[in-house]
């Protein structure tokens, strides 16, 4: 028996709780989340929530950032809804109980929040970064679910992984989406929910490169459902690698914050020597993209595994107040960041590309939508600027859930088969998926990392290709696991990159090819891929 409900959700991050919140004023909302309910990138950001509260920004300031950031691709009005209404959304968040950091000290006349503390990132021109301590995603988080729980019209399924869209053209119907196929972890059976708009709001998919910052739920899985449905995604070749992630056997993925070097923390070679200068006149606050690619390229030439971040020219006590989770991270791993340089390696990070939306979060498929880091709203163009993320999640997910308020209620629930498990028997050689899933990622990372080539990119093809083979088969063999959708989904959006990245003939923002180093005026378009058709540019 299906479970029905007006909006069901696929995840639980900082923009599906946004939405939900919301949403359950006027409908029943069930979330399905794939791990724990917290378990999301959301939980894991460091730096805050860029909002124009200061004394001397501007919004005009934070679009200008933004638009430089983007290298050209970014929609105007979506940088300008967000940059707008974000000080709206950091008051929701502080109404529903989110605990920002205070402001010791007087930020001037024309603060017009004189209580909260705000910080400088790279790219920003002013102070503008709302924090909480350097854990903000955890605080934000916590504050949304908090509110969540008290929702009587909100049912959380944790452990509960979406398979595929129902597309109703797959039964006859029209090209419409009436909810999804969603794994019970569990209880390993796949159940049927359907719901009047879907809204895919699963995150980024760091796991698709070797070494990334995101957590093991990041595999891109809303955009892997929406390309398979027949929806247009955007710009996948824009994958951000953040510079500086701490470089220890042991901490896969642990995250070094770029406040460090807005606060003066300093980039250097193994043998102390700065670099960062020889690169951009900005120095260590150069955009994160040019930071990422001096990195790979020092150690490129230098033939060293990684460089050091060094801020121990502050005082020990202050690195301790002002960074206290990196600190007590890093000194986990045997490393004290007041006394010595914390060994850094660049890592993948935000997906700027996803599916791709209208300024509310539409699809191109009806009944469809995408809010956070599985959308492509046009915000962050080539190249993500620091601390917008949550505050798109923030934003539309509140939009989107504003766009369906009015939408008319479901009378009747389409007829839609249940999952069909066919002749799929229990899996005998799960070395299979281990094996497929190491060598996409190392091959991701090798290939179509940060600096790319078409040579490189066409082999990268080939090899996606093969491993899509297998795993077609595979997943056609056997009872559906976690680890083969997570799989499946992963090699999809390593295809979609690669197929962005070869039709772009040109150097902008985060893709960065040796053939093409230039930006081409005439280039600055969105890709649009979708199944069945090659990848191109069009102006969306
Ligand atoms: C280490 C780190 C630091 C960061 N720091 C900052 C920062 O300081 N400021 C900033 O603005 N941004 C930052 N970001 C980026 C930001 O955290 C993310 O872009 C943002 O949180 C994305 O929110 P989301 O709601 O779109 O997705 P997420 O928070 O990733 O949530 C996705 C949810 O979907 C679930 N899910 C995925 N697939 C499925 C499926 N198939 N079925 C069911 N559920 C599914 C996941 O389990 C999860 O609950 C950081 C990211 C990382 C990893």
């Amino acid at each position: 028996m299906a479970i029905t409900c007006d909006f069901l959700v696929i995840g639980s991050g900082v923009a599906g709780l946004s939405f939900a919140l919301e949403a359950a004023s006027f409908g029943d909302v069930v979330i399905v989340t794939k791990r724990s309910r917290d378990e999301s990138n959301t939980r894991y950001a460091q730096g805050g929530i860029a909002a124009v509260l200061g004394a001397g920004d501007s919004f005009e300031a934070h679009m200008r950032d933004t638009l430089v950031a983007g290298a050209g691709l970014c929609h105007e009005r979506a940088v300008e809804i967000c940059v707008k209404e974000a000080p709206e959304r950091i008051a929701m968040l502080r109404r529903i109980g989110a605990r920002f950091d205070r402001a010791e000290r007087e930020q001037g006349p024309h603060h017009e929040d004189p209580e909260l503390d705000l910080h400088l990132e790279g790219g920003h021109s002013a102070r503008r970064i709302v924090h909480s301590s350097d854990m903000t995603g955890r605080e934000v988080e916590r504050a949304l679910l908090d509110a969540i729980v008290a929702e009587p019209r909100v049912r959380i399924l944790e452990e509960h992984m979406a398979v595929d869209l129902i597309m109703l053209s797959k039964f006859g119907g029209p090209e419409v989406c009436a909810g999804a196929y969603v794994l019970d972890v569990g209880e390993e059976k796949v159940v049927t929910i359907l719901s009047r708009a879907t809204l895919l709001a699963s995150g980024g998919a760091g796991k698709v490169y070797l070494y990334t910052t995101n957590p093991d739920v990041a595999t891109g899985d809303g955009v892997a459902m929406a390309y398979r449905a027949g929806a247009e995604i955007a710009n996948m070749e824009f994958y951000q690698f953040h510079p500086t992630c701490l470089y220890h056997p042991q901490a896969k993925t642990f995250l070094i914050s770029e406040a460090l070097r807005g606060e003066g923390a300093v980039l250097r070679q193994l043998d102390g020597t700065p670099f960062m200068k020889n690169h951009d006149a900005r120095g260590d606050l150069a955009p994160r993209d040019i930071v990422a690619r001096a990195i790979d390229f020092e150690m490129k030439r230098t033939g060293a595994d990684h460089v050091l971040l060094d801020i121990t020219d502050k005082k020990p006590g202050w690195v301790r107040a002002r960074f206290p989770g990196i600190y007590s991270e890093c000194l986990r791993y045997g490393v004290d960041i007041t006394a010595q340089p914390i060994p850094v390696v660049p890592a993948a990070h935000y997906c700027c590309g996803g599916v791709a939306t209208d300024l509310d979060g539409r699809t191109t498929i009806p009944g469809l939508w995408a809010i956070g880091e599985a959308a492509h709203t046009g915000l962050h163009g080539a190249n993500r600027l620091a601390s917008n993320s949550l505050l798109e999640g923030l934003v539309f997910g509140h939009r989107a859930a504003l766009a369906l308020k009015d939408a008319p209620k479901k009378k009747t629930w389409p007829e839609v088969p249940d999952w069909d498990v066919g002749e799929a028997g229990s899996p005998d050689e799960a070395v299979v998926i281990t094996q497929n899933w190491d060598e996409l990622r190392r091959l991701m990372w090798n290939y179509v990392g940060i600096v790319r080539s078409t040579k490189r990119l066409t082999r990268a093809a080939r090899r996606i290709a093969l491993l899509q083979e297998e795993i077609v088969e595979y997943y056609w063999r056997y009872f559906v696991t976690r680890d083969l959708l997570e799989l499946r989904n992963i090699a999809c959006v390593a295809q979609l990159i690669v197929e962005c990245a070869l039709a772009r003939k040109e150097s902008r923002g985060l893709n960065f090819t040796i053939d093409y180093p230039e930006t081409d005026p005439k280039d600055a378009r969105d890709m649009v891929a979708k199944r069945g058709v090659t990848a191109h540019l069009r102006v969306r």
